[in-house]
């Protein structure tokens, strides 16, 4: 986003080295626009092994499926946010359950960066019915997914199936994203994308674990 005034007293701002970075500064009250990163969630449903998808009906990405989810509210619990996302898109009321994955993702379209939460949900009632930013919705086997709108989707049905698939099979056939992601997000780009976050998450994972074990 780009800030032309200072919200607190309409000064326009300067762009000023500040706490490591270049940002809109108020040369008048102090006032730093820090830039936040945004919050995504979005659950994976998975019944008699296929996954709920919903097809998008807006930008980005738009005619490409995804899996239910959006963006967190301010203060919003992280788990009530996946619960409402997934009840607004799909009509189901969920329990939302354990945490899959936690990526992160950059929106060139619309300037905007972000962190995106991954959560097995289980269907506690309700009739899937296409709502919201969604315009079709479909149950899709694991090996037969259309084309993805976002790379952390992919992942986070992976990490499902990394953690609950029980058939050997289908598991071994899923845990290739490397292979599969170009076909399913049309482009190389794609490849590198999930290539590179994995190699960051595994970085990020051995630096936790050196700090718990010093
Ligand atoms: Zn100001």
């Amino acid at each position: 986003m780009n800030w032309n005034f200072c919200p607190r007293c309409a000064t326009r701002l300067q762009l000023i080295e500040k706490s490591g970075a270049v940002r809109p500064v108020c040369p008048a009250c102090g006032f730093v626009y820090f830039a936040d990163p945004k919050v995504t969630v979005c659950v994976v449903m998975v019944r008699e092994g296929k996954v709920l998808l919903g097809l998008r009906d807006m930008e980005p990405q738009k005619g490409k499926w995804c899996l239910p989810g959006g963006f967190m509210d301010y203060g919003e619990q992280v788990r009530a946010a996946a619960a409402r996302e997934a009840l607004e898109e799909t009509g189901l009321t969920v329990a939302v359950g354990d945490l899959l994955m936690v990526t992160d993702w950059d929106d060139p379209q619309f300037n905007k960066k972000g962190i995106a939460l991954a959560f097995a949900a289980e269907i506690l009632s309700g009739t899937p019915r296409a709502d919201d930013d969604v315009a079709e919705l479909g149950w899709f086997a694991l090996d037969e997914l259309p084309e993805m709108a976002f790379p952390s989707d992919l992942m986070a049905i992976t990490e499902y199936h990394r953690q609950f698939a029980l058939d050997s099979g289908t598991k071994n056939r899923w845990l290739d994203l490397e292979g599969m992601a170009p076909n399913l997000l049309g482009g190389e780009d794609a490849q590198e994308w999930v290539s590179r976050t994995r190699q960051k998450n595994d970085e990020s994972r051995e630096t936790v674990w050196k700090r718990e074990s010093d």
